[in-house]
């Protein structure tokens, strides 16, 4: 039987465990809300974070074709 890729639009595999929304970054998966990523780098721009708003992604990389620009993974 002829194995089929979820994504063979962008070829990227999504990570089912890492959950994402951020279409615009370079890591996602595009075609399903999940990071393409083996593992990604989380934390924070606060000096004591008390809400989710005060946690990031650190693995974030704009994606030129949403962003424009080239962004930085880590
Ligand atoms: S690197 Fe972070 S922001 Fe980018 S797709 Fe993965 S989890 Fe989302």
């Amino acid at each position: 039987m002829e194995k089929t890729n979820p994504n063979e639009k962008t070829g990227r595999e999504p990570n089912r465990a890492i959950a994402c929304t951020v279409s615009e970054c370079a890591h996602h998966a595009k075609t399903c809300d999940f990071c393409a990523l083996e593992k990604i780098r989380v934390g924070t721009h606060e000096a004591h974070p008390t809400e989710t708003k005060c946690v990031d992604c650190e693995s974030f990389a704009c994606d030129p074709s949403s962003c424009g620009r080239e962004g930085s993974a880590r």
